[in-house]
């Protein structure tokens, strides 16, 4: 069983999260044009090791937060 700990409710069964995916930097929106935004919506980095990532507490609190995960452990840990 795999527990994250939501800023709200505290360490919860990952059950009852939904994945959102990698955080990272937005396109500008009045710059970026079809290849940026689809590179920044579709491909992702994919490491091994530690990754910030959003996730949201839908059978919770239904709010979303962020916070980083070790791809190969589960290992997380809030910054
Ligand atoms: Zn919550």
């Amino acid at each position: 069983m795999m527990l994250l700990p939501c800023p709200w409710c505290g360490a919860r069964n990952a059950g009852e999260f939904r994945y959102v995916g990698e955080t990272g930097t937005r396109p500008d929106p009045a710059t970026a044009g079809p290849e940026q935004w689809r590179r920044h919506l579709y491909f992702h980095v994919n490491l091994r090791g530690w990754v910030r990532e959003s996730w949201y507490h839908g059978s919770g609190c239904r709010r979303y937060f962020t916070l980083e995960r070790h791809t190969v452990t589960n290992e997380v840990r809030t910054s």
